[in-house]
């Protein structure tokens, strides 16, 4: 790679020893993989990541980094202290994944196809690998205009709603000024906009009884799935896209039971506040109508608990972050490079609180939150290439140099 940087405008100008880094990870891919398969080893389902929380906690301290702690949400953080005590930037991979720990983690590697199997090795064992190696490069190069906080964070995946990410911004906050996220796949993209989401658990119960004998009783799941029945009549607009699932749906006792109990969980989305409030109004008219006097009378009682709430929010595609982000992905010829998009990721968090935030990947794969996820670990090299030289530009853009453009904060959604 080495001299074909010097594509890279004044605003992304290296250090030699930063283009040293640079041009190494070519030779480093398989050393990135291995690290990865390591994490991916540790099981870590959301809210349970504490055995690889303690692993990166070990490797980091082992590593004499500043500042390695662990908060009570199985966060690790450290430092890469700065020159200066202007906002800092923080860099993090998220630790959980999808998979329980019934899931089989064991690994297939295809030679000839160039591509490594197991759940959860791109999504996000090689975004956490990377993070690795990069608090590595970043110890041993000259320090960086403004600290930089390295953060594993747990909770990304489902229901763990941003939790890790929260308790991050939260304990940081004060003196954050920009934030990168790594994600294992999907090199390439620029998520700089925040999907927002809720989601809701709607549980019914009910009188139930014996099949037969208690007939006419109320049936929680009866109810539960005239309820659902409607929602799925639901038309949200195609512009600003706005979905909603119904994702599980369970209840009752025996196949001769009245049920008692049933309960359904709801995902809602959209790409902009107002939509989304719009179909938040829909369901709650819908189960409000399930919630009147007439099932109240048959002993019927429906709750919706908000189980999840993801705030949207985003920087434009003209911030100098995104620019940067695009700049440095086109300099190193990654294809897809500039692909904008939106989607709900740990970026949402900063993103909602006015701090600039972009989502990149490390590499190539697929299949994520399946049996058969796969990343190709090639690709990695110009990963790894991508995010030192976006992390290095936005230190020294938060320390006030090499900025073209004025600072614009994020827009948040209120
Ligand atoms: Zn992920």
């Amino acid at each position: 790679m080495g001299k074909e940087m010097g594509v890279i405008p004044a605003g992304i100008g290296v250090e030699p020893e930063v283009e040293a880094v640079v041009a190494s990870y070519a030779d480093r891919v398989a050393e990135l993989s291995e690290l990865a398969i390591a994490i991916q080893q540790i099981p870590a389902p959301t809210g349970d990541e504490a055995a690889r929380a303690a692993w990166i906690a070990a490797r980091w301290q082992a590593a004499g980094l500043a500042d390695v702690s662990t908060d009570e949400v199985a966060n690790v953080y450290a430092r890469i202290p700065g020159r200066s005590t202007q906002r800092a930037l923080l860099l993090s991979a998220h630790t959980d994944t999808v998979f329980g720990h019934d899931v089989d983690l064991t690994v297939r590697r295809d030679e000839t196809g160039g591509r490594i199997y197991g759940p959860g090795i791109g999504d996000n064992s090689t975004g956490v690998a990377a993070l690795l190696m990069l608090a590595d490069d970043l110890r041993r190069l000259p320090a960086p205009p403004v600290d930089i906080w390295l953060v594993a964070n747990s909770r990304e995946e489902g229901l763990g709603d941003l939790v890790g990410m929260r308790a991050a911004v939260d304990r940081l906050q004060a003196q954050l000024g920009a934030v990168l996220v790594i994600e294992g796949m999907g090199l390439g993209r620029i998520v700089h906009r925040g999907l927002g989401s809720r989601r809701y658990r709607i549980a019914v119960d009910a009188p139930g009884g014996h099949s037969w004998s208690d007939f006419g009783a109320a049936s929680a799941l009866h109810t539960l799935v005239l309820l659902a029945a409607e929602l799925t009549r639901l038309r949200p607009p195609e512009s600003p896209r706005t979905t909603f699932n119904i994702g599980r749906l369970m209840g009752g006792t025996s196949v001769n039971t009245i049920a008692q109990h049933a309960w359904l969980e709801l995902d809602l989305r959209s790409e902009e506040t107002a939509a989304l409030a719009r179909i938040v109004e829909q369901v709650s008219v819908i189960v409000a109508s399930y919630q009147a006097p007439k099932w109240q009378r048959r002993g019927v009682k429906v709750r919706a608990e908000l189980i999840g709430d993801r705030p949207p929010g985003e920087i434009a595609a003209d911030h100098p972050l995104v620019v940067a982000a695009q700049t440095v992905l086109e300099a190193l010829g990654v294809r897809d490079s500039g692909d904008l998009r939106i989607s709900s990721t740990d970026a949402n968090v900063p993103l909602s609180r006015g701090i600039p935030a972009v989502c990149l990947g490390v590499t190539e794969g697929g299949d994520a939150h399946r049996a058969g996820e796969w990343i190709r670990p090639a690709p990695a090299a110009k990963g790894m290439a991508q995010l030192l030289l976006l992390i290095r530009w936005t230190a020294a853009w938060l320390g006030g140099a090499a900025v073209e453009t004025d600072a614009q904060g994020a827009k948040p959604h209120p």
